[in-house]
């Protein structure tokens, strides 16, 4: 049911696909049908969130899964809140930060931690990955007391924030937190390393969890129906313009097959910050990445968008036709800034710094008819570093409970593969 984008011969099952990743020739999985649910689309006032869920993951696995099991996975993955506020008059933020770790990654890390479950009854999984702090939080979460799973995290040492470390360290149980000395490269390519590592793997099973893993990428869709369900309910279904702050290019990724699945949104807007080889790309034609700046939206700090070629494949690799439909912005940190003052200042909203890209990228394409939406992806106590700065506030301004009692647990390593090598044979 999956194919690569580097080898159109290669037809694996969502069991395979979840497993490794990437497909055995290095290309990306892509799925061979994208169905069109317009009666889904129909009828979505009654339908609840789980139902979509269920519907739109049933549409890419077939029977691959039974329905029973199927719709337990929705059921543990979509269980809280999508809310959409109205933050000025035809403005709305859609909040995808309600989940356990406040960052819109939870749905697609969940997704995938049950699935691989679902299939791990005979044997044990390692789950290896790399983070610079936001994809370790919620594989940590998702991943928790899963059965026959290891996660390994790598993050590297001083270099992501202390509430993102905490939401890493304080699991315990399946999930061992690795600090490496070094940067978050020498921490992806010792995760690399392991990949390619044939006399490992004979032994251990290893999988990965980042945003290349279909069973994390597709879930998101299940935003964009679940966005056209409460713009519905308030009797918006035309003229809609959203606007996705993007670093990978995943979720803006499954904006755009939703709208090949039917869903009627005039403007899809990429907005980067000023890692922005895409708007540049779009506007020149020239693929040119510089090397990757570190900003105040740093789940955004990507150069080369590993999902990109997945948008390409959308527009069947024509350049002419995927500049024409997509639309991407590039934010500076001044920018972003400002957005954060002006937004607080006028309607009493406070943003996260990447929420506050999209923003940005939203008004610079919004006419008055129109009804824009932003993406909220992360909750703002986040990132207190910045935002408490720029507004002048404090952790405790929100009140919500964030309970890291727990004790953390860390396991140092050097920059040294056979440091990791030895690890992962420890706990096997
Ligand atoms: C991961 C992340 C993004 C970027 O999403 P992509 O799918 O990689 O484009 C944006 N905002 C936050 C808060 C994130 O954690």
């Amino acid at each position: 049911m999956f194919t690569s984008l580097d080898n159109s011969s290669v037809n694996d099952t969502f069991k395979d696909s979840i497993f490794n990743g990437l497909s055995i020739d290095g290309g990306l999985y892509y799925p061979k049908e994208i169905k069109i649910l317009n009666e889904i689309i129909q009828n979505i006032r009654g339908l609840s969130n789980q139902e979509i869920g269920y519907l739109i993951m049933k549409s890419f696995i077939n029977n691959e899964i039974p329905d029973k099991a199927l719709k337990k996975i929705i059921k543990q993955t979509i269980n809280f809140d999508f809310p959409i506020k109205n933050i000025q008059k035809n403005i709305f933020s859609y909040e995808l930060f309600h989940g356990p770790t406040l960052a819109f990654k939870d749905v697609g890390a969940s997704f995938l931690a049950n699935s691989l479950e679902y299939y791990t009854k005979d044997r044990v999984l390692n789950i290896l990955v790399a983070t610079s702090g936001d994809t370790g939080a919620a594989v940590a979460n998702s991943f928790l007391n899963k059965k026959n799973i290891n996660v390994i995290i790598l993050f590297p040492k001083n270099k992501i924030s202390s509430f993102q470390q905490k939401q890493i360290t304080t699991k315990g149980n399946n999930i061992y937190a690795v600090e490496l000395e070094g940067d978050f490269d020498a921490c992806q390519s010792l995760v690399k390393r392991a990949f390619n590592d044939k006399k490992l793997r004979q032994k251990i099973n290893i999988s990965s969890a980042n945003s290349i893993n279909v069973g994390r990428w597709l879930p998101q869709i299940i935003y964009y129906f679940i966005l056209y369900k409460e713009l519905n309910k308030i009797n918006i279904e035309k003229e809609i313009c959203i606007s996705i702050p993007s670093g990978n290019f995943g979720n803006i990724c499954a904006g755009l097959i939703s709208k090949k699945m039917g869903l009627n949104f005039k403007k899809i807007i990429a907005s980067t910050n000023i890692n922005d080889t895409i708007p540049r790309y779009l506007s020149s034609g020239i693929f040119d990445p510089k090397k990757t700046k570190r900003t105040i939206s740093n789940a955004m700090d990507v150069s080369i968008p590993n999902n990109f070629p997945r948008i390409e494949k959308i527009y069947n690799d024509n350049f002419k036709s995927l500049s024409n439909d997509l639309i991407s912005e590039m934010v500076n940190e001044f920018q972003t800034k400002e957005e954060i003052k002006k937004t607080f200042h006028d309607s009493k909203y406070i943003l996260d710094p990447h929420g506050a890209v999209g923003l940005v990228g939203l008004k610079r394409n919004l006419r008055n008819n129109e009804t824009g939406v932003f993406f909220e992806t992360a909750h703002p106590i986040k990132f207190m570093d910045s935002v408490g700065k720029i507004l002048k506030i404090r952790e405790d301004f929100f009140k919500i409970n964030l309970n890291f009692n727990n004790k953390e647990t860390i396991h140092k390593i050097k920059n040294n593969y056979n440091d990791l090598v030895d690890f992962i044979n420890l706990i096997n």
